[in-house]
């Protein structure tokens, strides 16, 4: 059996990908407690929001309010989602750890997310690097390749494509890059081979896979991706979310069934597994209506597990 890594990173984005689908505007204060009790819980790295227009996202309409929170608690990487180099502009004034540009590897979902092709948004890569470069800000730029294993809209996405793409973010200037299976059709032996590739290609600057619960596989995807030396993943707190242009898709890989797969397996997270119960328990409750996902709240932590391997 391949050994798996000492540790992963889990980055909660429950606050951006979760709260974007849902129509429950969750009023700034509560964003605010839930960062706090998050980072209490250990988390280290959160996605806040958004800088997209508040039209488009009201639920994120805060976001520049829910950062500069975010960047008062210690040791914590706050990172925002930004569709272009307006909402990069914004990021760069807000002073975020970190910001994502999504790009889809389905030429059908790009067109209808952001309105451009997959080869216009590797030339906003490299507009948004100028402005960073300019602006002497130390803010780190991703670019995430979503619907990475299929798309609902136009089928089959390309590895090659996929890898393509990948490679031409991080020439346009790109610190790093992750993959996201957008619509939930990844399964753990597509990871496997994609993400070796892709890991092979980008080397230390490929960072994160980001995998959708849709069809039931989130857990088994992720652990697919750590066989293979992957260490950080996107996660939401009670598997919140969805994607509003792929009809079906339900939220990420729930945070605390992630954070729990991880320490059962002796992987360290460096979250408090009870104090993120807890969490999830009030984040359902200001949810209240909408779906939440995962398992382990039901049932709880096993009696033989151990809080603190040793
Ligand atoms: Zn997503």
């Amino acid at each position: 059996m391949t050994p798996l890594p000492p540790q992963a990173q889990i980055r909660e984005v429950g606050l951006r990908d979760g709260l974007q689908s849902i129509p429950t505007v969750l009023p700034t204060a509560r964003k605010c407690e839930w960062i706090a009790a998050a980072h209490a819980a250990g988390q280290r790295e959160i996605e806040v929001g958004s800088f997209v227009p508040a039209r488009l996202l009201p639920q994120l309409a805060d976001t520049a309010e829910v950062l500069a929170y975010a960047k008062t608690l210690p040791g914590l990487v706050s990172s925002v989602l930004v569709p272009n180099l307006k909402g990069a502009e914004r990021a760069l004034e807000c002073d975020a750890d970190l910001m994502l540009l999504p790009l889809s590897a389905s030429h059908a979902h790009s067109l209808a997310n952001l309105r451009k092709t997959p080869d216009e948004v590797v030339a906003e890569m490299g507009r948004m690097r100028a402005a960073r470069d300019a602006s002497g800000k130390k803010t780190l730029i991703e670019g995430g390749v979503g619907t990475a294993f299929g798309c609902t809209l136009q089928g089959e996405v390309k590895v090659a494509e996929v890898l393509r793409l990948m490679m031409a973010l991080l020439d346009a200037g790109a610190d790093r890059v992750s993959l996201a299976d957008t619509v939930g059709y990844a399964h753990p032996r597509a990871v496997a081979e994609l993400f070796e590739q892709a890991m092979k290609l980008a080397g230390d600057r490929f960072c994160c896979g980001h995998f959708h619960d849709t069809r039931g596989l989130a857990l088994a995807n992720v652990y697919a991706a750590l066989q293979v030396g992957v260490t950080r993943f996107d996660a939401s707190l009670a598997g919140i979310g969805g994607c509003p242009h792929a009809p079906g898709a339900s939220g990420n890989a729930a945070t605390e069934d992630l954070a729990f797969m991880l320490a059962a397996c002796g992987v360290n997270t460096g979250i408090d597994l009870t104090a993120l119960l807890a969490l999830r328990a009030n984040v359902a409750a200001w949810l209240q209506g909408e779906p939440t996902h995962g398992a382990l709240w039901r049932a709880g932590l096993p009696s033989t597990f151990q809080r603190t391997p040793a």
